[in-house]
């Protein structure tokens, strides 16, 4: 599985259906270590949604048991 940093936005992802590339995602839903894409083919109106998921921001100080 490809890794995807924190911040990046694909673009020209080509459509799954037809391979044509989508400048950008028509929707976007961001959630606490994940973003959903959602992108629209203009050309076959093909819809399909893709989900990158981040690594949860690390802290340095161990969570203690009370
Ligand atoms: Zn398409």
């Amino acid at each position: 599985m490809a890794r995807v940093d924190v911040g990046y936005l694909p673009q020209g992802n080509p459509c799954a259906q037809c391979g044509k590339p989508i400048a950008t995602p028509e929707w976007t839903e961001s959630g606490p270590q994940r973003t959903s894409y959602l992108w629209h083919c203009l050309a076959c109106d093909y819809q399909f949604e893709a989900v990158a998921f981040f690594d949860e921001p690390t802290s340095d100080s161990e969570p203690l048991a009370a």
